[in-house]
C-alpha cells in the first residue's frame, strides 16, 4: 500500500517545512544550535579524553541525550577515525538509516560520502564513509570476511540494552579484537539504562561514563478496569488528548505495520466525526515502522507546522532508538511484537507479547525530554505490577541457528563455551547445533562442511532458506527459488485495502496456486518482472492487482542480491519452467523441519516436534486438503498458525532429510 490515507489535515500546500524555505547556511546554523543544546555536548571533550585512555569505554545516557548522533562524530573530529572509520551498530535498520541521514545532515555532507549506512539488502558507504552507522546484524556478517575488523579504528556497540542475539554475539567478538589489536582499536558500548554493572563486569571492569540528562516529569496514568483492544483503546485516548489537553505531540506504541496502519485510517475517520471545534488544532498523524520507505520514515522528523498536533503511531522503535521532538504525551499499549523461539514447537514465532516494567518507564519517559508531560498506560496498575521487571535478553529466546553458523565460520568451534555475557540455554544451542547438522552445514564432530556449511553461512537469509537456494541449484529451479526466497523476505504484498476486499480478492485470484502459497508468490513476482520497467507501468501493474509496490521493489532488490550470491557461489542458475515439482522439492530440502502432517480431523501436527498447527487464512491451503506441507513459520494469535505453507509428497521428506527422519521418526506426526 503506497498511499497513505490522509491525515485530518491537510497536508500544508506549501511543505511548511522549514528546511525547505531556509538557506543552505541558515539550515547549518540551526542544525549547530541544536546540537549545542544535546547533553552530550558538554559532555564532549570529557569523552574523547576517556576513549583515548581507555581501551573500552561504557556510555550511559538517557534516550534523546545525543549518544548516537553525537559521539560517533565527536570521536571522527578529534581525529579518532584516523587511517580506518568508526562503525556504530543499531539492532534497528530505521535507527540506522535515520540517524545516518541526520548526522549527514549536520555534517553538511552527501549521505553515502562521509557518513553512510549500511543494512541488510542496502548500503549507503563508500570508500570516503568515516562514520558508518550499520545494524548489528551487518556487522556480524563484515567479522565473516574481516574477522579482527579492521578497517574500523572505533566500533561503537549502540542500545546495548536491547540486547538483541547479534549485538551479544559481538560483545563477546569484540572482546577478542581488542585483545588482539590493544594499541589501535577502541571499543564504546552505549546504552540508555542505568544499569552500566553488567556491561562494565563482563569487559573486566571497563570504565564508564554517564551523560546528565535533563528529564521533566510526567504524570502516569493507568486504566481503571482491563482494555478489551488496545488499538481501540489507543485510538480513543488520542482523540480524547487531542480534544482535552494543552498543545504537544502524541506519541502511541503500537506493535507492527498492520495495527498501525489500520489506526490511521480509523484516527482519520474518527478525528473528522469530532464536534467542530474552532480552537482544536488540526491532526496530523504520522506513522513509522520498519518496512516504511526512508523517505517517508524521515518524515515523522519535520517539525510540526503551526496550529497542527502530531500523532505517531510508532512500533518499539521510538521506545529507546528514536528520539522524535515535540513529544509531550505517550500512549503505551503494554505490546510489543517480538520474535522467540519455543523449543515446544522447534521454531520461531512471531508474537504480540506484554512488554516489561522497564521498558513501560522508558516509553512513558518519552513524553517528559522537554518539558512535563503525561503517560496515559492502557493497562492497569495491577497489571503493570504483574510485568517481568525487565526484558529477557534476546539470545534467552530465539532460535540461534543463523548465529551458531556464523560463530563457526568465525572459527569458533566452542559454541558452547563461547564468552556470552548471558549464556543462552545450553538446551536451545544444542538444538541449533542438531539442526545445522540436519541441513548439512556442520559434519558430526560439529565442524563446518564444506562447501554447504561455508555457503550457507555466506548467504544473508536463514539458514534453511540459505538451504533452499543451495537445493534449487541441484534440482534445476534456482531461477525460481531465487523469486520465492526473495518473496518470502520482502514486506506483505498483498494489499486488501478496505472497502474494496472482494475486488482485491479477485484481482489476487489470478496469482493463486492450487500448490501452495511459495507458488502463489512466484506466480506474482514473475507477473510483476514481465511487466516493462520502463514508466510507471510496473506501478499501474500494482495498482490494478492490489499489490505493494514497494514490497516488490524490494523483492526485485533481493533478488538482484541474492543472485550475486549464488553467481559468486558457482550456483547454476536454471529454470524448471512450468513444472513446479523441482521447486517443491528445494523448499523440502531446507524447510524440512516445518514439515507437517494432516490428521484424520483435518488439522495438522509437525512431525518433528508433534505440536498442532492449523493452517494460516491468508493461506491459499487453508481449507484446502494437502495430505503433507511445509511452511516457513509460526505465528500464534489465537492458536498456532503456520504461514505460508506448499504442499508437499511426505515420501520426499525421509528422501531429501534421510539423517532427520530416520532419527525423528517419520510417523511421529501420523
Ligand atoms: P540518543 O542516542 O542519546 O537517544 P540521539 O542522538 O538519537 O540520542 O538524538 C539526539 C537528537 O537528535 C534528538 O533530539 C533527536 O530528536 C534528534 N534526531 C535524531 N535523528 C533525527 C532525524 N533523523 N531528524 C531530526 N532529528 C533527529
Ligand atoms: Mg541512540
Amino acid at each position: 500500500k503506497n498511499k497513505r490515507p490522509a491525515g485530518l489535515a491537510k497536508e500544508p500546500a506549501a511543505p511548511a517545512a522549514p528546511q525547505e524555505k531556509e538557506g543552505r547556511a541558515a539550515k547549518r546554523q540551526r542544525l549547530d544550535a541544536e546540537r549545542r543544546r544535546l547533553p552530550a555536548w558538554s559532555a564532549r571533550e570529557k569523552l574523547v579524553e576517556l576513549v583515548k585512555d581507555n581501551q573500552v569505554l561504557v556510555v550511559i545516557g538517557e534516550t534523546g541525550s545525543g549518544k548516537t548522533t553525537q559521539i560517533p562524530r565527536y570521536l571522527h573530529d578529534a581525529g579518532l577515525a584516523q587511517g580506518g572509520a568508526i562503525a556504530c551498530t543499531q539492532p534497528r535498520r530505521v535507527a540506522a538509516v535515520t540517524v545516518a541521514q541526520r548526522v549527514a545532515e549536520e555534517m553538511g555532507t552527501e549521505l553515502g560520502g562521509k557518513v553512510g549506512y549500511s543494512i541488510r539488502f542496502d548500503d549507503k558507504t563508500s570508500p570516503q564513509t568515516r562514520i558508518k552507522y550499520l545494524t548489528d546484524g551487518m556487522l556480524l556478517r563484515e567479522a565473516l570476511v574481516d574477522p579482527k575488523l579492521k578497517r574500523y579504528k572505533v566500533v561503537v556497540l549502540d542500545e546495548a540494552h536491547e540486547r538483541t542475539v547479534a549485538t551479544d554475539v559481538l560483545f563477546g567478538l569484540l572482546k577478542g579484537v581488542c585483545a588482539a589489536r590493544p594499541d589501535d582499536f577502541r571499543l564504546l558500548v552505549m546504552s540508555a539504562t542505568l544499569d552500566a554493572a553488567a556491561f562494565t563486569r563482563y569487559f573486566n571492569g571497563a570504565q564508564a561514563a554517564y551523560i546528565q540528562g535533563r528529564q521533566f516529569p510526567v504524570q502516569v496514568m493507568y486504566t481503571s478496569a482491563p482494555e478489551d483492544s488496545y488499538v481501540d483503546a489507543a485510538i480513543t485516548a488520542a482523540l480524547q488528548v487531542h480534544c482535552d489537553e494543552r498543545p504537544g505531540d502524541i506519541l502511541v506504541f503500537l506493535t507492527g505495520q498492520e495495527e498501525i496502519e489500520a489506526c490511521e485510517r480509523l484516527i482519520s475517520e474518527r478525528g473528522a466525526a469530532l464536534p467542530p471545534d474552532p480552537d482544536r488544532s488540526a491532526l496530523l498523524v504520522l506513522p513509522i515502522y520498519a518496512a516504511l520507505p526512508p523517505e517517508q520514515q524521515l518524515r515523522v522528523f519535520e517539525p510540526t507546522p503551526p496550529n497542527t498536533r502530531k500523532i505517531i503511531l510508532s512500533t518499539n522503535i521510538a521506545e529507546t532508538s528514536i528520539t522524535i521532538s515535540g513529544v509531550r504525551y505517550v500512549i503505551d499499549t503494554g505490546f510489543v511484537k517480538s520474535r522467540s523461539y519455543s523449543p515446544r514447537l522447534g521454531a520461531d514465532c512471531l508474537q504480540v507479547t506484554p512488554i516489561s516494567q522497564a521498558q513501560a518507564r522508558q516509553r512513558s519517559g518519552r513524553a517528559g525530554r522537554e518539558a512535563p508531560g503525561k503517560a496515559f498506560r492502557l493497562y492497569t496498575e495491577a497489571s503493570f505490577q504483574q510485568l517481568p521487571a525487565s526484558t529477557l535478553p534476546e539470545i534467552q529466546r530465539t532460535n540461534l541457528a543463523s548465529v551458531v553458523l556464523q560463530l563457526k565460520a568465525l572459527g569458533i568451534q566452542d559454541v558452547l563455551g563461547f564468552d556470552f555475557m548471558d549464556p543462552p540455554p545450553r538446551a536451545a544451542l544444542l538444538r541449533s547445533l542438531e539442526l545445522l547438522l540436519a541441513l548439512g552445514a556442520l559434519d558430526t564432530r560439529g565442524e563446518l562442511t564444506k562447501p554447504t556449511g561455508e555457503r550457507l553461512a555466506r548467504l544473508p537469509v536463514e539458514p534453511m532458506y540459505g538451504k533452499v537456494l543451495l537445493a534449487s541449484g541441484e534440482m534445476g529451479c534456482a531461477q525460481e527459488a531465487l523469486a520465492v526466497v526473495a518473496m518470502v523476505s520482502t514486506d506483505v504484498v498483498f494489499h486488501l485495502p478496505r472497502g474494496k476486499r472482494e475486488e482485491a480478492a479477485e484481482a489476487h485470484a489470478r496469482f493463486r496456486s492450487r500448490e501452495g502459497d511459495h507458488l502463489t508468490l512466484l506466480a506474482v513476482f514473475r507477473a510483476y518482472t514481465d511487466v516493462s520497467k520502463k514508466g510507471h507501468e510496473r506501478a499501474s501493474w500494482c495498482r490494478a492487482h492490489f499489490i505493494n509496490p514497494r514490497a516488490m521493489r524490494k523483492a526485485v532488490d533481493i533478488h538482484a542480491q541474492l543472485k550475486e550470491h549464488l553467481v559468486a557461489l558457482g550456483i547454476p542458475l536454471q529454470s524448471c519452467g512450468e513444472d513446479s515439482l523441482p521447486l517443491r522439492r528445494a523448499l523440502v530440502a531446507g524447510l524440512f523441519p516445518h514439515a507437517a502432517r494432516r490428521q484424520m480431523d483435518g488439522s495438522y501436527k509437525v512431525i518433528a516436534t508433534g505440536q498442532a498447527v492449523a493452517i494460516h487464512p491468508s493461506s491459499v491451503l487453508c481449507g484446502k486438503k494437502a495430505e503433507c506441507i511445509v511452511f516457513n513459520e509460526l505465528v500464534r494469535t489465537s492458536k498456532q498458525y503456520a504461514r505460508d505453507a506448499v504442499a508437499i509428497e511426505a515420501a520426499w521428506l525421509p528422501e531429501l532429510a534421510p539423517a532427520y527422519f530416520a532419527r525423528q521418526h517419520a510417523n511421529a506426526g501420523r
